[in-house]
């Protein structure tokens, strides 16, 4: 029996965690899982849902969202590049596939046969380098990110954060709105001996009721939401007073190339001729991504009342420089040495390859602006 099917024979059919079927007889793992659906709530009224057989219904709503492959679907709308059955159906492939592949076979054949419109090769293997060294992106920051109770990984991705921030937090869930990427993620966190609390929503319409993370990150999300700053305002409807928000993005202004496209000095143009010039250099689109600068990243913060804000510099790994040209390893070294010299990072953040912020919710800060 695969495990997914394994999933409707439960009653309550309690969620991602029954992926694996040995947790399915775990009374650790049913806590946990327990854990899991009693923090869920309707998208957009925020009201409990009702369990059904394959899904979670909201009765003020009227609305009812399925669990597809043991993960709740709680999207509101869907990626405008694909639909909602498009991506489950990809979600299913990829799935075939993780019952005979490792999690690196997996991701390249995501990328490979999944994935559309094709990528180039070298951003593909550029993706593909990126996402097996996220541990040890992750690990470079982790520091920052303390302990605690509950924590969200919003925009998880291949969730590698979800599966180290349980080594300091109870109950750690990851979200994401692409579909077929849980099913990939999920394959990661087994591997890593991680439990996967995984759910499928928007950012800006998280499923959870409000105050209850003591640490919400968001790595690499910010820049590929339609609107950064509902999301920044709903990670601070779910976060209790004084919890924290991590966010990574990729900065506007980098002096690197822009790492969705390997072009260099998009950042620095008008928005308008953005496009454009990405089509011309490298034939690409440019619709999915908006970089902030530090400055707007910072305005943001403050309107969604977020203090004590403190941004750092990316550290450079040896992971990081794989794949790079000579030039991009002279300047990734080049910024490496000044990163290291107090004096000096102040001036970095501005045109860092990335911009990395932790700031906390204001105590007072009950219902939001
Ligand atoms: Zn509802």
């Amino acid at each position: 029996m695969k495990w997914y099917e394994h999933v409707s024979d439960i009653a309550d059919h309690n969620l991602v965690n029954v992926m694996w079927p040995s947790s399915s007889c775990d009374p650790i793992a049913a806590d946990e899982r327990a854990g899991l659906s009693s923090r869920l709530r309707c998208p957009l009224c925020k009201q409990k849902l009702e369990s059904e057989k394959q899904a979670f219904s909201c009765s003020p709503c009227g609305r009812t969202y399925p669990v597809v492959l043991g993960i709740p679907d709680l999207r509101v709308y869907c990626d405008p590049y694909i639909t909602v059955e498009q991506d489950h159906e990809k979600g299913r492939i990829v799935q075939a596939q993780a019952e005979h592949m490792s999690f690196a076979e997996l991701l390249r054949f995501y990328w490979e046969n999944v994935s559309l419109p094709p990528t180039p090769v070298d951003l593909r293997e550029d993706f593909i380098r990126h996402v097996l060294s996220d541990e040890t992106r992750v690990e470079t920051f982790q520091q920052q990110l303390g302990d605690g109770k509950t924590c969200l990984d919003v925009g998880c991705g291949a969730s590698s954060l979800v599966g180290l921030a349980q080594q300091k937090f109870d109950l750690v869930i990851g979200c994401d709105v692409a579909f077929r990427w849980l099913v990939l993620a999920r394959k990661r966190l087994q591997e890593m001996g991680a439990t996967a609390n995984l759910v499928c929503c928007c950012a800006d319409y998280l499923p959870f009721a409000a105050e209850t993370f003591d640490l919400v990150t968001a790595i690499s999300l910010l820049e590929h939401v339609r609107d950064a700053r509902a999301v920044v305002r709903e990670c601070g409807r779910v976060q209790g007073p004084g919890a924290r928000l991590f966010v990574w993005m990729a900065n506007r202004f980098s002096l690197a190339p822009e790492p969705h496209v390997g072009v260099w000095g998009v950042g620095f143009l008008p928005r308008r001729w953005m496009p454009g010039y990405v089509k011309w250099r490298r034939g690409l689109s440019y619709d999915k991504q908006y970089l902030l600068s530090c400055f707007e990243l910072r305005r943001i913060f403050k309107n969604a009342r977020y203090e004590s804000l403190t941004f750092s510099l990316p550290r450079v790994t040896d992971a990081d420089l794989k794949g790079r040209s000579r030039f991009e390893k002279l300047g990734a070294r080049f910024f490496r040495l000044l990163s290291s010299i107090p004096v000096f990072r102040w001036f970095m953040i501005p045109i860092s390859p990335a911009l990395l912020v932790l700031a906390k919710k204001a105590r007072d800060d009950a219902s939001g602006p």
